[in-house]
């Protein structure tokens, strides 16, 4: 599946395991991977459903911070990960179309129904 990040096409991949080499002896299982080289963005089945999307939105950050040139927090895992969690919080727990609804139309035009959170 294709996913616009800023400037960028990426091939979204959904796939069964993600191994990454810390070491030449330890290999390490991940949930998501942001690989900007080969424009891929890969989540692995083997976590659940939330975590899975939760991970999208972390390899999202990854990318948004990589074409900001922001590479000191790019490579903060931390950063990434609390930013990750509160876009993911925010688009799970809000009607984003009543919130847009509620702020009008580009005439000015408002529908008057209130946003209310999820
Ligand atoms: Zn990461």
């Amino acid at each position: 599946m294709k996913l616009n990040i800023g400037s960028m096409v990426y091939d979204l991949k959904l796939v069964p395991e993600i191994p990454i080499e810390s070491d030449q002896e330890n290999v390490v299982i991940t949930a998501g991977y942001y690989m900007p080289f080969d424009e891929q963005i890969q989540v692995s089945l083997q976590f659940p459903h939330q975590i899975r999307k939760v991970t999208l939105w972390h390899e999202v950050v990854h990318a948004m911070l990589d074409e900001l040139g922001l590479n000191g927090l790019m490579t903060d895992e931390g950063f990434v990960d609390a930013l990750a969690k509160q876009i993911y919080g925010f688009l799970e727990k809000n009607d984003i179309q009543k919130l847009y609804d509620y702020l009008g139309d580009k005439n000015g035009k408002t529908v008057k129904t209130k946003a209310k959170a999820k």
